[in-house]
């Protein structure tokens, strides 16, 4: 991968310690001469999504000098009022499911919208431009707030409302699980690809029981999901899938 040019602008990361908003961090400290980062507390089940949050920051700042030098504040926003609303199997108990409209249960409505309506409005107070995210068509096409065409749409509204050129970034928009693992490799090496295993977290049910490709219950999609991509990766003998 060649260097990226830095940019002199500011990004603000989606960040919210799964594996790809990890990914997405790395990307935006390669290319980015400030990040800040960015998470919500929607009312989610567990308090460990936090926690990772913290851990993957702090991991990445002791194991990078050049990004730790870059990376500016954490932010955390109170959404529990916008989580009382989405009532999905992420923030209440229900089962983790294929919905009437064809929708997995997991999907919370207009929760990426809002997620970039406060990124956007905190990254104009704090004089940031790219709003970076890990959503992806490629290997979860359940969730509409995630297409491209979705978050072009988005920019524009956004940009017309605030009076600003924000650009939303989305670069694992085309990859798959396994090219993010490549993704990692490839940004931050073994260091990268060791905090993303052991501090990041994406299951769904909170569990934190560990496996050579992170920690969770390994049923949930979430793990299926996470656990496949390493399996793709690893039989490809962890070769850049990422071009
Ligand atoms: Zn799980």
């Amino acid at each position: 991968m060649s260097e990226p040019q830095i940019s002199e602008q500011g990004a603000l990361v989606l960040f919210s310690g799964g594996q790809d908003s990890t990914a997405c961090l790395a990307w935006a400290l390669e290319r980015y001469a400030r990040v800040e980062t960015v998470g919500f507390d929607y009312g989610q089940r567990h308090a460990v999504e936090l926690e990772a949050r913290r851990a993957v920051r702090r991991r990445i700042a002791e194991a990078f000098p050049a990004w730790a030098a870059r990376l500016g504040p954490d932010h955390e926003l109170d959404l529990t009022a916008f989580g009382a609303i989405g009532e999905t199997a992420l923030t209440a108990d229900r089962a983790i499911e294929v919905t009437e409209r064809g929708l997995p249960s997991t999907f919370v409505p207009g929760r990426n919208l809002v997620f970039l309506t406060y990124a956007a409005a905190l990254a104009d107070r704090r004089g940031l431009k790219a709003l970076v995210g890990g959503m992806c068509e490629t290997d979860y096409s359940g969730y509409p707030d995630c297409r491209r065409d979705t978050l072009d749409a988005m920019q524009s509204a956004l940009n017309l409302g605030m009076e600003q050129d924000f650009r939303i970034e989305t670069p694992l928009m085309r990859l798959t699980k396994a090219q993010t693992w490549a993704l990692a490799k490839a940004l931050g090496g073994e260091a990268l690809v060791a905090i993303t295993v052991e501090d990041s977290h994406t299951c769904y049910l909170g569990d934190r029981t560990p496996h050579d490709w992170g920690k969770g219950c390994g049923a949930c999609p979430a793990c299926e999901l996470r656990a496949r991509g390493w399996a793709e990766w690893t039989a490809a003998g962890q070769a850049a899938l990422a071009s």
